[in-house]
């Protein structure tokens, strides 16, 4: 079937899911979301749908009464969307977002969460002993949150958080605190001597982003063969990970948990966990670099 005609036939396909954001034109979700929609044989399309924070709570009744399955939630709404929703699963609740919106009938929503899974994931596809020493993750934001319940849930014990603003950190790490996990904050000033014995060295700030300042770090006290990721994605190789794979790290970059919290949706909506092959992988390469 050529392109046209393809998207001829999905224009007229019922939405059936679909991204809310303020601003949404350049989220990667569609791209995602309408090939495993296709690849699966599901009728119906999957759209970006902007939402000025204002309007949140009517709009969604009307995508409820509309017959979606859900959808997903990207900045600013992930944290308003947690307080609307009717039930919370176990990762949203103790992340304290949202991402992914499952409708129910008469209106009303579960809030999920996907991306701890996302981040998880992506590191089982490419590595096995990522979790034997100590993880480092920067940040404490939603993303970081995420990431830090992620390893506990995956079975890192000891999991150091440094943050800019250190009282973020401190309520990330009491607010995830687990038993049998170790959980300690360290100051960010003090990162570069907190390195020597890591398996695993996570950036979950916004540092590094396209057109942002980069995460400046030295990775020379490193432990050799300490794996770098980034959740940054755009550019797809940030400064952390360029300057790691120079030093001889391995390193995995963000759009492979952009790809698996989105399988994990697709899932909980259609009740199938497609594939993260490398066509989608190279498809979505394509698209960041345009
Ligand atoms: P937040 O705005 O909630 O958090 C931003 C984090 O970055 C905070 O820890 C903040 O520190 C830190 N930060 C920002 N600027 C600086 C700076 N100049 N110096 C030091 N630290 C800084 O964002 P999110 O947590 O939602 O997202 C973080 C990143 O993760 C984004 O770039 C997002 O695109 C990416 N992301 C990727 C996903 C994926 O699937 N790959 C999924 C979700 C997010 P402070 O608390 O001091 O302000």
């Amino acid at each position: 079937m050529n392109n046209h005609t393809e998207m001829d036939k999905r224009s007229r396909a019922p939405i059936v899911a679909g991204v809310i954001g303020y601003p949404i034109k350049h989220s990667r979700s569609p791209l995602m979301h309408n090939r495993w929609l296709a690849d699966h044989g599901i009728e119906g399309t999957y759209v970006p749908i902007e939402i000025a924070p204002e309007d949140l709570e009517t709009r969604l009744v009307v995508l409820a009464a509309d017959g979606l399955k859900g959808m997903n939630v990207t900045i600013p709404h992930k944290e308003a969307i947690f307080a609307l929703a009717a039930d919370l699963d176990e990762a949203a609740r103790n992340i304290g977002a949202v991402n992914t919106v499952i409708f129910r009938n008469s209106g009303v929503f579960l809030g999920i969460n996907t991306d701890a899974k996302g981040f998880v994931a992506n590191l089982e596809a490419a590595r096995t002993d990522w979790k034997t020493g100590p993880a480092l993750v920067l940040g404490a934001g939603g993303a970081a949150r995420a990431v830090v319940y992620g390893l506990v849930q995956a079975g890192v014990r000891d999991i150091r958080i440094a943050n800019r603003t250190r009282g973020r950190a401190e309520t990330l790490a009491r607010d995830l605190a687990a038993p049998g996990h170790r959980l300690q904050v360290i100051d960010w000033d003090t990162i570069s001597t907190q390195m020597g014995d890591l398996s695993l060295l996570v950036n979950a700030t916004s540092l590094g982003l396209e057109g942002g300042h980069p995460l400046e770090l030295d990775l020379a006290p490193l432990r050799p063969g300490a794996l770098v990721t980034d959740i940054v994605y755009a550019p797809l190789e940030t400064p952390l990970l360029q300057g790691a794979k120079s030093q001889g790290f391995e390193t995995i970059d963000g759009l492979g948990m952009l790809i698996h919290q989105a399988r994990f949706a697709f899932e909980a909506w259609f009740g199938i966990l497609p594939e993260a092959d490398a066509a989608l992988r190279a498809a979505l390469e394509d698209d960041l670099k345009s």
